[in-house]
């Protein structure tokens, strides 16, 4: 089969908006996703936003395939990547601490090459669809070696890092250790801010959080340009969960302007004396908090969809308050009695492609 063009849907105008004709070099790049595992999938081109989803590790996911020499499951999620539910995503490389990276890749910790495995599942990420909707993303620095790593790694097309993970690493610490950011942090958080990769403060514990806030002053006011965003974090006020942001940290967050993903997975969003019926009533209450606290332009959605866990590690981490299928229309359906329509796209995709799309890319 050979593909002449590819065809540009936007999503804006409701219409094809054009075709690509593909030169020789770009055929030849593209022809593995018609063949094998890939064929069953069309290469997507989507031409507009309905939803960024702010967080989803599809990148490790990817990577997870790659190791086991099988994409049905990557092929069953690239189903949900249509005009109708999210059309964009941040698709981030998650590295936790040592023995639970170890059990996931079967392979020592110390082997770990991240520019290697970026490189991987970017590479097949991009057989299945345009990376103009995708921002890349790594969770947990920790095994980024030095600067010049994260330069080779900007350059395969890295645009947000998220310095820790829950546990503590040479850069900063997560929210299950009390550690601040490290002198190494600070080199490595500058380097990213002159590189132009976002900063994503998610998991970092309040010692790191509020170092980070304070070089971030110091780099906004040499005139440097700073993006920052909490890609996956909800309101300790409504969900004391120390995952989330409590109301001083998400008001030190708005000098910067960044958006906060406000996260479906269960554990982020009920408070204690809640029972599991009543998520969907808390996801609200968590858009409404940061809408009062620091105003609708700040807000996105993140789904962290951990189901991946249950078919790749079988472990299950609780419920999602939306089935992935549906996430766009079934969060549409929830807010539209609470937000208008301005608001819901908004929170739906224009804040994050403002703040991402229009200078990152
Ligand atoms: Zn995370």
């Amino acid at each position: 089969m050979t593909v002449k063009y590819l065809f540009i849907y936007s999503i804006d105008e409701k219409k094809f908006s054009g075709k690509i004709p593909l030169s020789k070099k770009e055929k030849i790049r593209m022809a593995p996703c018609f063949m094998h595992s890939f064929k069953s999938h069309p290469f997507v081109v989507l031409g507009g936003f309905i939803m960024i989803d702010m967080h989803y590790d599809l990148l490790s996911v990817i990577y997870q395939c790659y190791l086991r020499m099988d994409y049905t499951y990557l092929d069953n999620w690239m189903k949900n990547y249509n005009l109708d539910n999210v059309t964009g995503l941040i698709a981030n490389l998650y590295f936790m601490d040592k023995e639970q990276m170890q059990e996931e890749l079967g392979y020592n910790y110390d082997e770990i090459n991240v520019v290697e495995m970026f490189k991987i599942a970017k590479e097949i990420l991009e057989k299945y669809i345009s990376l103009d909707n995708v921002i890349l993303s790594i969770e947990g620095c920790s095994y980024i070696n030095n600067l010049e790593e994260l330069e080779e790694l900007y350059n395969l097309g890295l645009r947000n890092i998220l310095l820790v993970w829950n546990n503590s690493n040479k850069y900063g610490s997560g929210n299950d250790t009390d550690n601040h950011l490290t002198e190494e942090g600070r080199a490595f958080l500058i380097k990213a801010i002159d590189l132009g990769i976002c900063i994503d403060v998610s998991h970092m514990n309040k010692n790191t959080f509020y170092d980070t806030i304070e070089l971030l002053k110091e780099q906004k006011a040499q005139g440097k340009k700073i993006r920052v965003i909490a890609s996956h974090s909800n309101s300790y006020k409504i969900c004391p969960n120390k995952r989330n942001l409590d109301d001083e940290q998400i008001l030190a967050l708005k000098e910067f302007n960044p958006v906060i993903g406000i996260v479906t997975y269960s554990d982020f969003i009920l408070d204690k004396r809640a029972n599991k019926d009543q998520l969907k009533e808390y996801f609200v209450k968590h858009i409404m908090h940061l809408k009062e606290l620091i105003g609708i332009d700040h807000i996105g959605i993140a789904s962290d969809d951990m189901t991946f866990d249950i078919a790749l590690f079988d472990k299950d981490f609780g419920p999602q308050v939306f089935d992935y299928v549906s996430i766009r229309k079934d969060i549409e359906e929830l807010l539209k009695d609470t937000f208008t329509k301005e608001e819901i796209e908004k929170i739906l995709y224009k804040n994050i492609k403002n703040l991402l799309w229009e200078e990152l890319q």
